[in-house]
């Protein structure tokens, strides 16, 4: 009977061995959209980096790919550049490089959309695979492949496709992504990989999913202190005719209590020195793709 153990034992240590072994890394690298001091788009309670950061960590762990994160920067340009040079450290013409983002626009759209370069066929039908994949098991709107000027594809060697897995802008899609995250990014790593390393699940954040209130287009009450990154204007009320009480200049801090979104912009909502409400723009609502941020986290 000892013997048999032993043998049992012997074949165990060996499934568990086998079933171990680092996957070819199909998948050269991958990072999370946004970091350091550029939190990404605002929507639902989460900030992109955030929810952009689970996904790439469950894609790296699940591919052995090299995780390109920048946590460091201290502008939007700085997390770009370093995203770039870390991708540019570990990849060749061949090599496939993944950059997980959120998208952002009105509450109401909704889907996944993959970005390649455009001069790049293989990309393109990676592209096409990967969104109808995710929109698959999300049970959302596939967006499809498409081509844009972005900077992090441009300039990155090999095969590089940015993926906006979802809209944060919509309390639908979120939901979806953090409950199905465990399936939806094994699913992207099968299509470059053939084995997947075992990695513990995903535990959804607590923070839930704020329902949508009545008052402006939409808002959601979330504290957070933002500075600055360039010379802002702040508004009585969260509309692009408003008043314009006072500017805050570059670096300069804001406590916020509320998001709001109100006229086509993500407005961050604050008491003034005097008490009354005012409302600093974050970001267009409109232009997707989290540009156009004027607040991130303080240095
Ligand atoms: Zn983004």
């Amino acid at each position: 009977m000892k013997k048999l153990n032993k043998v049992l034992l012997m074949l165990v240590v060996l499934m568990t061995v086998s079933t171990s072994t680092v996957a070819t890394a199909a998948i050269t690298t991958s990072h999370a959209g946004h970091g350091g001091v550029d939190p990404g788009a605002i929507g639902n309670g989460y900030k992109e980096a955030d929810i952009a950061r689970m996904i790439n960590n469950q894609i790296v762990a699940k591919s052995g790919a090299v995780d390109a994160t920048d946590n460091s920067a201290i502008s939007v340009n700085d997390n770009l550049s370093k995203i770039v040079n870390k991708v540019n450290l570990n990849s060749n013409g061949t090599s496939w490089n993944l950059s997980n983002h959120l998208n952002s626009a009105s509450p109401a759209a909704t889907g996944v959309e993959v970005f390649y370069y455009a001069g790049d066929p293989v990309g393109k039908a990676k592209a096409e695979q990967v969104s109808a994949a995710i929109a698959n098991v999300l049970g959302i709107p596939n967006r499809g492949a498409k081509t844009a000027d972005l900077y992090v594809i441009r300039n990155t060697k090999g095969h590089s496709l940015l993926i906006e897995w979802g809209f944060i802008s919509n309390s639908g899609d979120v939901q979806k992504l953090l409950t199905k995250m465990d399936t939806v990014t094994t699913e992207v790593v099968k299509l470059f990989n053939s084995t997947i390393n075992p990695v513990p699940p995903v535990t959804p954040p607590v923070n839930p999913v704020q329902p949508p209130t009545t008052g402006f287009a939409r808002s959601y009450n979330e504290t957070g202190t933002m500075c600055a990154t360039e010379r802002n204007w702040v508004k009585d009320t969260p509309t692009k005719a408003a008043r314009l009480v006072e500017y805050q200049s570059n670096g300069q801090a804001i406590k916020y209590h509320k998001v709001v979104w109100s006229d086509g912009i993500v407005w961050l909502q604050l008491t003034g020195w005097d008490g009354k409400q005012r409302y600093v723009a974050y970001s267009d609502a409109t232009q997707g793709n989290g540009f156009g941020r004027k607040y991130g986290y303080c240095q």
